[in-house]
């Protein structure tokens, strides 16, 4: 069986990914830190995978460890997704983001290059577009950064792209991710954010609970159809699926890709919050407030290459998205604790 080692494995895309590689017959070597996730996921993982995780609690900038592990298991390729991801914090602190980042980026390609694996998908983001100049956004779009958090995904590539031209045995994946929101259909793994959730759904979903008050919605007078910000909600599901089709195209010896995962439809955050009410039943009060610093009016995907390419579509829709991220709130009100 091909083994992945998969990097915040259990964070909220590495849980899922997780679960859909064990689904697509891989075998899943774990690794995280806990430093944006909770250990509870595990006992999870096992029951809905029907296998015992093997995971090792690591910080991937930790080479010498991850190499041994990465030799122990005899890994065969690997899906890179430990990072802080929250815009806000990295400007409060960029340099902990560029080491954490990139470091760790640069860590985990070492470990991997030291036992002679090339095989490698990375967590790249829709943030590295900037501000689009045209949608849908094609990969082909010109590139740049807004914020330290989309400097190291965009440095990230650079830097991949770069090991790539001198070392061409490294196959690269290079996965744009739009929005990703929802959570795994049996409610039992999910989004779990600390403190004040800076996304959308998650805080959506913790109004609906009862936890917040009301949602404020960033901006009331873009030039979109009802005003709000326009969005490329992708379930998580789908993006982990995503993931599989890009390994396995790798793996069967495919050249390296940069591809867009989304569904290439745009919601305003009002279609949301009305997606939400449907699929919970409960109201979801809200106020107009300002627009946020940074934030652009309207972001979807071209899905074509994806679609060419990966042989790969987001399958479910923004109802589907809300429900099973309503199931996972009310199975579990407080996430994790
Ligand atoms: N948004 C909002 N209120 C919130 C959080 C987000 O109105 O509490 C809006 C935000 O302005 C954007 C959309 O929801 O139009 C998606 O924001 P999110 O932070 O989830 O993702 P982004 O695309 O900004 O990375």
């Amino acid at each position: 069986m091909t083994k992945i080692l998969l990097t915040g494995a259990t964070g909220y895309i590495g849980s899922h990914t997780w679960l859909a590689l064990v689904d697509a017959g891989f075998e899943v070597v774990g690794v995280d830190d806990f430093s944006n996730s909770a250990p509870a996921v595990l006992p999870r993982i096992a029951r809905l995978s029907g296998r015992e995780p093997v995971f090792e609690r690591l910080d991937v900038g930790d080479t010498a460890a991850l190499s041994a592990l990465v030799a122990r298991e005899r890994i065969d390729a690997a899906v890179h997704f430990a990072a802080s991801k929250a815009v806000g914090e990295s400007m409060e602190q960029p340099l902990a983001y560029f080491r954490n980042n990139l470091g760790g980026l640069i860590s985990t390609a070492q470990a991997l290059q030291a036992n002679g694996v090339h095989c490698f998908v990375f967590s790249s983001s829709a943030t590295v577009y900037g501000t689009p100049e045209a949608l849908p956004i094609p990969e082909s779009a010109p590139l740049s950064t807004a914020n330290p958090y989309g400097l190291t995904k965009l440095h990230g590539e650079q830097l991949l792209r770069e090991l790539e031209r001198c070392d061409p045995r490294w196959r690269i994946a290079y996965l744009r991710y739009f929005n990703p929101v929802g959570a795994h259909e049996s409610g039992d793994i999910g989004e779990d954010p600390r403190g004040t959730p800076n996304n959308l759904m998650p805080y959506v979903a913790q109004v609906a609970i009862g936890r917040r008050e009301r949602l404020q919605v960033f901006g009331g007078d873009y030039p979109t159809p009802d005003g709000t910000g326009v969005r490329d909600y992708v379930h998580v599901m789908d993006l982990a699926e995503g993931h599989v089709a890009a390994l396995r195209r790798l793996l069967d010896g495919a050249d390296s890709m940069t591809v867009n995962l989304g569904t290439g439809r745009g919601h305003s955050v009002l279609e949301v919050v009305r997606a939400y009410e449907r699929a919970s039943g409960r109201r979801v009060p809200y106020d107009i407030a300002p627009r946020r610093p940074g934030d652009v009016a309207a972001c979807y995907a071209d899905v074509g290459l994806a679609a060419r390419l990966l042989g790969w579509r987001a399958r479910r829709d923004l109802a589907a998205m809300c429900e099973d991220s309503w199931r996972w709130q009310s199975k579990n009100p407080q996430g994790y604790a």
